[in-house]
């Protein structure tokens, strides 16, 4: 039987990864994959993580099943981190997944659960792990114009434009910040058109938020997530905690329905729950309660909102000295977009050939479609990025 299967093309940044690792050079950069790095390189457990680490050792007596949704009180703390007061808390069902990436698969089951000819509006460019998981699922999407490869901000005309192809049976796939790959992200006055002009379509709006505190701030980054759960009726959104916790590994992640009322509610959460059953029974714990441990607890609470901050500055720093220097070598202004982006990631607008020459000319690896990664960067290395750049004549 096994005959019959097809090579899957291997993924790409994985491929970059290991391309990374043999490369003997000693100045070479990995903007890679998209992990948070401190200067040194390493991606740390985060202070509040361990700490939560050593008092669930001590305090957990069982690991008998929790519930379908996962733990109760997981969804309770992240509905308030990610929506705030913005819904009344009773019309949000909620069930933890297997990292962002089963909420995002989670959502479009149920999506297709609910509506077998919906298609799915995903941005031009848009994390590839959507289009691929929408492939594999057999679902319709139509990409809708997002990045303005010249200015290097969103194409907000052309992706109103798109939009307004928008029905009724259709779903819009918006990041909730962060933009990943581009960095280019909405503000609060686009939002509000986009959610006047889905409600005015009847479309329903799928966030995914996965850098939730890596752009402006824990709040600032879920305005626009909050202002489509309060002002259209329905709303999907996949949350990750693998950046913002730091625990890639542990698969921690929460899908969230917003209902019109209490009774949408219970239906939504049985679709929840029955999802879950189907396709891995219960979600993972270990991640989901130190979240949970590190949400409810004022000190643990503070000390990872702090570290937090120091990783969403320490980029910020990032990003303005690369500007800076970049303005400083080509003598013009157009790189001061990377000043402009949020997250952790930009795109430059560079060209394959570009990316490529980067790679072996200068040691320095990026995505092919010229994604970097900030958090791959330190003081020292942009200096180095910033020259490399200039001499490829990106
Ligand atoms: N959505 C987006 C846009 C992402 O960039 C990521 C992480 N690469 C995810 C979802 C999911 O990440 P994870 O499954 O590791 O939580």
């Amino acid at each position: 039987m096994f005959e019959h299967l097809k090579e899957q093309p291997a993924d790409k940044i994985l491929a970059l990864m290991e391309a990374f690792k043999a490369d003997p050079r000693d100045n070479k950069i990995d903007l890679g994959v998209g992990v948070y790095k401190d200067a040194d390189g390493n991606t740390p457990i985060m202070a509040a993580i361990k700490q939560a680490e050593k008092q669930l050792w001590e305090a957990e007596t069982t690991k008998s099943y929790t519930g379908l949704a996962g733990d109760p009180g997981f969804a309770d703390a992240m509905v308030s981190l990610i929506l705030g007061e913005a819904v009344p808390r009773d019309t949000v069902a909620a069930a933890a997944t297997p990292g962002g990436t089963g909420a995002v698969r989670q959502a479009f089951d149920l999506v297709r659960m609910a509506n077998p000819k919906a298609r799915i509006f995903v941005s031009d460019p848009t994390w590839p792990n959507h289009l691929s998981i929408l492939k594999h699922m057999g679902i319709e999407t139509v990409a809708y114009r997002y990045f303005d490869n010249e200015t290097r901000a969103v194409d907000f005309d052309g992706m109103m434009a798109d939009l307004a192809q928008v029905t009724g049976d259709d779903v819009v796939l918006l990041h909730g910040c962060c933009h990943n790959p581009t960095g280019a992200n909405l503000n609060l006055s686009q939002w509000r058109e986009v959610v006047a002009l889905l409600n005015d379509k009847g479309a329903l709006p799928m966030i995914d938020i996965a850098y939730q505190g890596f752009g402006d701030g824990l709040e600032e980054d879920a305005a626009g997530v909050r202002l489509v759960a309060s002002e259209t009726p329905e709303c999907l959104i996949a949350a990750s905690c693998s950046k913002n916790f730091g625990i890639y590994r542990e698969r921690t992640g929460l899908l969230m329905a917003v209902a019109r009322d209490a009774d949408g509610r219970k239906l939504n959460q049985g679709t929840l729950n029955y999802l879950n059953r189907q396709n891995y029974s219960f979600p993972p714990d270990h991640g989901a309660r130190l979240v949970t441990m590190v949400l409810s607890d004022a000190e643990l609470r503070a000390s990872w909102q702090a570290e937090l901050e120091e990783m969403r500055t320490g980029m910020l720093a990032l990003r303005e000295q690369l500007a800076t220097e970049l303005q400083r070598l080509s003598g013009s202004d157009r790189f001061g977009f990377l000043a402009q982006h949020r997250g952790m990631f930009s795109r430059l607008g560079a060209t394959p050939e570009q990316v490529a020459r980067m790679r072996e000319d200068h040691g320095v690896y990026m995505v092919g479609d010229s994604r970097l990664n900030i958090a791959g960067l330190n003081r020292n290395s942009v200096p180095i990025l910033a020259e490399a750049i200039v001499k490829t004549g990106i």
